[in-house]
């Protein structure tokens, strides 16, 4: 610190925020100029040190807006000085457009006391604690809410597909993800997946007393096998409660689009898209995130899956899978496909019946329905999903290290398990899996746990009389969405949360026109559909529904990606896993 110069009363100011620590620094930039540093527990403020009062200029960073704050020494060991840097991504205005997003700033100062080296790093260092602390209490106040924290220091597994999106996910990973978990001092191990179900297979086995988070760098997909992966556990009622985090590298990013919109920020796509995930990430909230179970009856075997986004039928699941040939546009490939299915619509016959959530509310206390046996012969035992405590900080978790195949150290903090040998092969298999024939995502292994069903019937009995029977036989699309945004830009559910234990549930009959079809898709963008009034659209708040398509060939989407076709059912389980979100 330079020479101090009169200090402001350390007591209250503007009667609201004590100030903790007061300094006059010079910048690492230039070290003409004097800084005067006031921290609060919600801000710094920094003015410029000049003679002329009239000319000091004063800015204020929000607290909440930083991610961390480091001290270092000078490289220049002629340099006696230390340095602390604070992180902040307030949001700005754009550059050249309309709008806002969170952007970088990084505040440097040049700690020089005086001329011992060790006593102007521990200086730093104070700052740097005292920033990073106030940073961590300074949360998001969301109405309705309970966030816990996720452990400090946080060890995170980091599972990234290359293959993901435009094939970027790497690149974007070094370019805007690695500094940002740098400067909030998260630990991480990133392992890129070689093929597909590695990162099912991976979480499937590993020690998870070893990791307080695992984080996805891709599009939904590979979520859906870590859920999965953890769902397959013996273990799973406490692998489940691992704290899940999601950074956008795909083309379907709607889990990551839907954390952003709960945040209560403005829209933004691609990469702004993945700063604002990064930032949530590294502020590290967690809260509770509901999961869907799936039961598909189809032959030979009747298969469980677990989902946090969707189930798809018609318009939506075909848009899914025949975009995967525009996977080069990115997020857009969903405009380009629904576009392309609008030329030649066509109407999907099924039945399609759903328990609405009021009715469900009502008979919460009845016992008289029996179980799915696809589901409960194998949990009978375990408590149901409600029962679990919300915790109020992380449980301990760990990753088996024999796992991490090959490591090289790339950064500090960093261990990186990179698979490039096989990273032509395995792309153009990547290609080939993910056309047309890619065949439906066969597990290796259903999910052996999981809460019991108790809404479920099996297939092969009607629903249950307090079930809802749609009348129509005749659609164009179903959809039952579970978070808000179906993909980057389209909100197909607006009201939908994080856990709000209801499955939102859209079809749209047939006899709809292709213009009004378009006009709905475009309301979309901004979650206007549901109220367009639209006679063809019906929207239900349901808990449990079944979907029994009449033809022997289709498609059908749990979170965007291709399963086992024929029918189906599905409940909803409040609350069964943690998403580090806010
Ligand atoms: P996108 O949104 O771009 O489609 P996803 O995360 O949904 O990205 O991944 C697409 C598919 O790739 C998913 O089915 C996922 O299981 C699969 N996958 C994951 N890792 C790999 C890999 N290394 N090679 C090939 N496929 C992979
Ligand atoms: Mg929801």
């Amino acid at each position: 610190m330079d020479e101090k110069r009169d200090e402001p009363n350390l007591s209250y100011r503007n009667g609201i925020s004590q100030i903790q620590l007061y300094g006059e620094f010079t910048t690492k930039a230039s070290r003409k100029f004097r800084y005067a540093a006031s921290l609060t527990e919600r801000d710094l403020t920094v003015q410029k040190i000049t003679s002329a009062p009239a000319g000091r200029s004063k800015v204020v960073f929000n607290l909440r807006d930083c991610v961390g704050c480091r001290a270092f020494k000078a490289d220049d060991n002629t340099d006696v000085g230390a340095y602390f840097s604070a992180y902040f991504y307030p949001f700005k205005k754009r550059w050249m457009s309309s709008g806002v997003a969170r952007q970088r700033t990084e505040q440097c100062f040049r700690v020089a006391s005086g001329l011992d080296p060790h006593l102007n790093l521990e200086e730093a260092q104070r700052w740097a604690r005292a920033i990073s602390e106030s940073s961590a209490h300074q949360r998001p106040q969301r109405n309705g809410v309970v966030y816990s924290e996720v452990r400090r220091p946080c060890k995170v597994l980091l599972l990234l597909n290359p293959h993901s999106g435009k094939g970027q996910a790497l690149s974007l990973f070094t370019g805007h993800v690695q500094r940002m978990l740098h400067e909030a001092s998260i630990p991480h191990t990133l392992v890129v997946t070689e093929r597909q179900n590695h990162a099912r297979e991976l979480v499937r086995e590993a020690d998870l007393t070893k990791w307080d988070a695992l984080v996805i760098m891709s599009g939904d997909g590979l979520l859906f096998e870590v859920v999965n992966g953890l769902m397959e556990r013996e273990d799973w009622e406490e692998a489940i409660q691992t704290p899940l985090g999601i950074l956008p590298g795909g083309s379907g990013n709607a889990l990551a689009a839907s954390i952003h919109h709960y945040a209560g920020s403005q829209p933004v796509s691609s990469e702004e898209l993945l700063v604002s995930c990064g930032f949530l990430l590294c502020k590290g909230l967690v809260a509770r995130l509901d999961l869907t179970s799936v039961c598909l009856g189809s032959a030979p075997q009747p298969q469980r899956l677990f989902s946090f986004l969707s189930l798809a039928w018609g318009f939506v699941a075909d848009v899914d899978i025949e975009s995967e040939k525009y996977r080069h546009v990115g997020a857009a490939r969903f405009t380009v496909g629904t576009l392309v299915r609008l030329a030649s619509l066509r109407v999907y016959q099924g039945k399609l019946a759903y328990l609405p959530a009021e009715t469900a509310a009502a008979a919460s206390t009845s016992t008289d329905t029996p179980p799915c046996p696809a589901s409960s012969s194998t949990t009978s035992e375990v408590p149901s999903a409600h029962t679990h405590p919300h915790p109020t900080s992380s449980s301990p978790h760990g990753f088996c290290s024999s796992l991490v195949c090959r490591s090289s150290r790339a950064s500090p903090g960093q261990n990186v398990t990179h698979t490039f040998h096989n990273y032509c092969n395995s792309n153009n298999a990547f290609k080939a899996k993910r056309g047309q024939d890619k065949p439906p995502l066969a597990p290796a292994l259903g999910p052996r746990g999981g809460p019991p069903d108790s809404l479920l019937v099996p297939l092969d009995q009607p629903v249950p009389s307090d079930w809802t029977v749609v009348p129509e036989e005749d659609f164009v699309l179903v959809l039952a969405m579970y978070q808000s945004h179906l993909s980057e830009d389209l909100q197909a559910a607006p009201d939908s949360t994080l856990e709000d234990g209801l499955i939102h549930l859209f079809y749209i009959k047939a006899g709809i026109s292709r213009a009004t079809l378009l006009r709905l898709f475009l309301a979309m963008e901004k979650g206007a559909h549901v109220d367009a009034s639209c006679p063809h659209l019906v929207y239900a708040k349901v808990r449990a529904l079944r979907l029994e398509p009449y033809s022997a060939k289709g498609t059908i989407t749990v979170d965007g990606e291709l399963v086992d076709y024929g029918p189906v059912q599905a409940q909803v389980h409040g609350s069964l896993a943690r998403l580090i979100a806010s």
